[in-house]
């Protein structure tokens, strides 16, 4: 049987994650946009409300919630600032690796401290010379005694400066390639630990991105999750339960977009008519509308897979890839609806441009998403 009804439990969050995207989040996207001001205060009300770390296990405290659950909450939060969405839902990237390896130990300190207090984590892959191909990471972890010692740089890392520990991915054994990446939690206060400056990014601004320098870093080797080479499996792996949730911040955002390009074509008048009765604006508005839909289905679909425990690599990247062309597509249009005034900070939509942009590049770009369908397809036709 197919059924596309929400559970009473889901229309319950739904319901409380959009009242509260459109009372503490949507009236002060502008002010974190234009300052790129961390979003402190809302995130501990999402957080102190239950919107934040919902997937983990009752056990660590968390609400146990499936993904799709959680992509249920994204897109209503995306709805009032993606930059404030994505500084909460970095967590969820963070404590991605640490549910697919972490032993109980590891899982009680580190995703139990994300719920006793609000608190925030970070995902450190990427670096400096190596985003997409994550092969090219330089950073080593040497293993000394019982401990690990971590040299590198990590380049892009949300939330890097408010971060109480780090999901780090860095060789152990860089002959073996892929299978010599191990991954660590590392405490952010650690010694040796830099963070950089705050890079002032095209869109998102309300999200906190900066590189990280890992100079003689000790942790104890009991912080490594999974065995030694199993870092990259379980950095990727971490990916199948958050590209469904980031792919449903993007519909979020398309949303939006679509909302106040149907409002603002109403109102404006050009040759005596409301812009609305042109079909030129009304199919961009219809196609936007399609598109919103069919993305979420697939947004759906992908945290509807791995719920019930199948694999959702393929889906979680059509879902991501999808969405985020999709948004980008759907604000671009959104902001030829309201000419002139689209291009203008007056008015919201040269945001949602700005910030659906980076939808198309972190957790992996729209072209190596495609890459991943290609392999899933061929590989399991
Ligand atoms: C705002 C922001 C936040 C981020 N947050 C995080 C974070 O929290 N943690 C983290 O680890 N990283 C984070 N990232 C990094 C992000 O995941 C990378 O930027 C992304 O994976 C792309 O890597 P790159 O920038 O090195 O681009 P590159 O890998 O250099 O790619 C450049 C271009 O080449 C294309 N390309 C590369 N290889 C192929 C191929 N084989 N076939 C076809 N096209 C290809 C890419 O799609 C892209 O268009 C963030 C980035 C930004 C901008």
């Amino acid at each position: 049987m197919i059924d596309f009804t929400l559970s009473d439990d889901q229309k319950q969050l739904q319901e409380l994650a959009r009242k509260f995207s459109k009372e503490e989040i949507a009236p002060k996207a502008a002010l974190h946009d234009k300052e790129g001001k961390f979003p402190r205060e809302v995130a501990e009300k999402a957080w102190a409300l239950g919107l934040m770390n919902t997937h983990i296990s009752t056990e660590f405290g968390g609400l146990g919630l499936g993904v799709l659950d959680g992509c249920i909450i994204t897109e209503e939060l995306a709805y009032g600032c993606t930059g404030m969405c994505t500084a909460m839902e970095a967590n969820a990237l963070a404590a991605a690796p640490v549910m697919v390896a972490g032993n109980d130990a590891q899982k009680a300190e580190f995703l139990g401290m994300l719920t006793a207090e609000p608190k925030f984590a970070a995902y450190c892959v990427t670096e400096p010379g190596a985003g997409s191909d994550v092969s090219g990471i330089r950073t080593l972890a040497k293993k000394d005694g019982e401990d690990y010692v971590i040299n590198g740089s990590k380049m892009w890392i949300t939330n890097a400066s408010v971060a109480s520990w780090y999901f780090v991915l860095a060789y152990t054994d860089p002959t073996l390639k892929h299978k010599g990446m191990s991954g660590f939690i590392v405490p952010a206060d650690a010694k040796g630990i830099t963070v950089g400056k705050k890079e002032w990014n095209m869109g998102q601004r309300a999200s906190d991105t900066r590189g990280l320098t890992f100079d003689n870093v000790r942790i104890p080797a009991r912080y490594r999750l999974g065995n030694e080479g199993e870092g990259f499996k379980i950095a990727m792996s971490a990916f199948d339960h958050t590209r469904p949730t980031v792919a449903a911040g993007a519909v979020g955002l398309a949303k939006r977009a679509m909302d106040e390009a149907v409002a603002y074509s109403m109102t404006r008048k050009t040759f005596g008519q409301p812009i609305a009765s042109y079909q030129a604006i009304s199919f961009l508005i219809a196609e936007m509308g399609m598109n919103i839909e069919a993305a979420r289905m697939l947004v759906y679909k992908a945290g509807f897979e791995i719920d019930a425990g199948r694999r959702n690599t393929k889906f979680a990247a059509m879902a991501k890839a999808f969405a985020a062309d999709m948004a980008m597509k759907v604000a671009t249009d959104a902001v030829q609806v309201f000419g002139g005034y689209g291009y203008s900070e007056e008015y919201p939509v040269e945001k949602l441009m700005r910030d659906a942009k980076i939808y198309q590049i972190y957790e992996g770009t729209s072209q190596i998403q495609r890459l991943i369908m290609a392999k899933e397809i061929f590989d399991r036709a």
